[in-house]
């Protein structure tokens, strides 16, 4: 849409703002769709009102004559202190966006809204899938009535209020003069038909409430907020149009052992300061250990503490993590937590003298460094890396 505002209300140039009102009062009457209901008329009549609001805004008209897109908000836009979306909707009856304005009787039957339930999977299921069987409680169309919404036997009838229609005309006066306004009927709500016995069922809305069993497949490598959709398994619509969609959404329990960051799974063992110093193998569970017995997988992985393990220090282990809803799979971080003896019996507490004066460590003189290179330092890089 290029053409020039002033061709369009035919004025020139140098119109003052009677005269542009003036020209385009003069075409709204001509091409008023009550006098000129061809799709046709009904266009110009578009361009010549969008021509209006440009010419008659001071701002805008200055925005055009400098070189502007005149149209560049579009048709009918936000026009300053002159609301033309009003007059545009007096023309034709609230169209495009007016609920049940525009030509003929609105459908009984419209499609269901979606349907949202959330469920909580444990981390295991939510890693490798699982199926679980859903009650859900949705409408569905009532098997009395088939969803038409009249009780067995009879049927919907046309509305005499608007001989079928679904709106009715209201005339009231503007600056144009008398403009006829189309509104949604009220004896049938713009449906255009009536129901003279509504199905006791579903007391016309053609669909009833109903709780069923569903099995939801969910897949390998769910997150938390992950929303499985299953099509057409939502609300049945009204007059028993099609069903929306149920989207289920995940929640994943927290774990005792594992904390999940993406597909990665990060855990904490602790180990004796003993058995750090002298180094040791620790058997750890996998997340697969959740899994149900008899299922052919690795269940659990030798961990290696090498001698002289320090308390903090972590061990990567490759695809034990977390397998990626595209594929793939995470790894597992296991950090070492060393833990120092408490409650020490004094054979204990005298072999670790001995071991300290052997070691010249009986008075530490404390080896000062900067945070980063101390053990709290690298837990925190490990952590926020
Ligand atoms: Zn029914
Ligand atoms: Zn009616």
């Amino acid at each position: 849409m290029s053409q020039d505002p002033y061709e369009l209300l035919g004025v020139g140039r140098d119109a003052d703002g009677d005269a542009i009102k003036k020209a385009y009062r003069k075409l709204a009457r001509q091409l008023h769709p009550d006098v000129n209901p061809d799709p046709e008329s009904q266009e110009r009549f578009k361009q010549v009102t969008a021509a209006y609001e440009v010419l008659s805004d001071p701002q805008k008209r200055a925005a055009y004559d400098r070189g502007g897109d005149p149209f560049g908000g579009g048709f009918g836009g936000q026009g300053a202190g002159f609301s033309f979306t009003d007059i545009m909707d007096a023309f034709f009856g609230g169209q495009g966006g007016g609920q049940g304005g525009g030509r003929g009787p609105r459908p009984r039957m419209r499609r269901g809204q979606d349907a949202l339930i959330r469920i909580e999977v444990e981390l295991a299921e939510a890693a490798f899938g699982v199926s679980r069987e859903l009650k859900v409680d949705t409408a569905v169309r009532c098997t009395t009535c088939g969803g038409e919404g009249a009780a067995p036997g009879s049927h919907p009838v046309p509305c005499e209020t608007c001989h079928g229609q679904g709106e009715v005309a209201h005339v009231q006066r503007s600056f144009l003069g008398e403009i006829r306004t189309l509104r949604p009927c009220a004896a049938c709500r713009g449906f255009g038909t009536v129901i003279p016995d509504p199905c006791r069922e579903c007391a016309g809305d053609g669909r009833v409430r109903s709780r069923r069993t569903l099995t939801v497949k969910i897949p390998a490598g769910v997150d938390n907020g992950t929303r499985v959709q299953l099509s057409e398994q939502g609300e049945v619509g009204p007059g028993g149009g099609p069903a929306g969609d149920l989207y289920v959404e995940i929640h994943v329990a927290p774990h005792e052992v594992f904390e999940r960051h993406g597909n990665d799974l990060h855990c904490t063992v602790s180990v004796p300061m003993t058995a750090a110093a002298l180094g040791t193998t620790i058997e750890l569970p996998t997340l697969e250990a959740d899994l149900p017995e008899g299922e052919d997988v690795q269940r659990s992985f030798d961990l290696q503490v090498p001698s002289g393990t320090q308390s903090g220090h972590q061990v990567l282990l490759r695809g034990l993590g977390v397998p990626g809803l595209r594929g793939g799979r995470g790894d597992l971080a296991v950090t070492v937590a060393v833990e120092t003896p408490t409650r020490l019996d004094p054979r204990q507490e005298e072999l670790l003298r001995e071991l300290a004066a052997i070691r010249g460590e009986e008075q530490p003189s404390g080896d000062v460094r900067p945070a980063h290179k101390t053990v709290f330092g690298r837990l925190r890089d490990a952590f926020t890396h």
